[in-house]
């Protein structure tokens, strides 16, 4: 299998992966490769924000900038602290759908 080089175009990560798994994840988001934890963020951007209507191109423009904004000050080491952090903040957001289903359900019945 050919192992290529790439480059995050989010924080700047580069990784050594397969040109199958790369053509896989710039498929996925429209021609550019994203880290395992950028692509991660940004998935999870789109995810979230589906009554939005948000696009994946939208999601990884946030991201990218989201990204700068660490990298700048800091190294990409950072930057992956910043997105973990997010992303943990996030995921506690989570049970909040659930808990307000269930109430509008006891009310209607
Ligand atoms: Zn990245």
């Amino acid at each position: 299998m050919e192992i290529e080089s790439v480059t995050c175009e989010c924080c700047g990560l580069t990784e050594d992966c397969t040109q199958h798994y790369i053509s896989k994840v710039k498929a996925k988001f429209a021609g550019k490769w994203l880290c395992g934890l950028c692509s991660e963020a940004v998935s999870d951007e789109v995810s979230r924000s589906r009554k939005k209507k948000t696009t994946v191109e939208e999601a990884l423009n946030s991201h990218v900038s989201f990204c700068g904004s660490f990298s700048k000050a800091n190294p990409a080491e950072l930057v992956a602290d910043g997105m973990r952090e997010m992303l943990r903040r996030r995921s506690a957001g989570y049970l909040s759908p659930a808990t307000s289903k269930k109430f509008a359900r006891s009310n209607t019945t």
